[in-house]
């Protein structure tokens, strides 16, 4: 794995990523909801999100854990899986 944008080596690749704006310390994550017209069940998926970060220029990109899941509910959102 090397950096996209200075081709460094040096990438940490699996970084937390932590919400400081609470008391306690949250990991950020994204939600995708499958239902998004309903009013109880929306069928609500989080993932969390993980940062590459790379040593040398300091380049993040993010990536979300449950990915697939995320795209699951994603389709049937959008209609295109029951
Ligand atoms: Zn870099």
């Amino acid at each position: 794995m090397v950096c996209p944008a200075c081709q460094s080596p040096n990438v940490i690749p699996d970084v937390e990523i932590v919400d400081h704006s609470h008391i306690s310390e949250f990991s950020l994550s994204v939600k995708v909801l499958a239902e998004p017209n309903a009013m109880i069940f929306t069928g609500r998926v989080n993932s969390e999100l993980r940062a590459r970060v790379c040593g040398n220029c300091g380049h993040t990109t993010l990536h979300a854990v449950d990915h697939k899941a995320l795209w699951q509910a994603h389709q049937k959102a959008e209609g295109l899986t029951t």
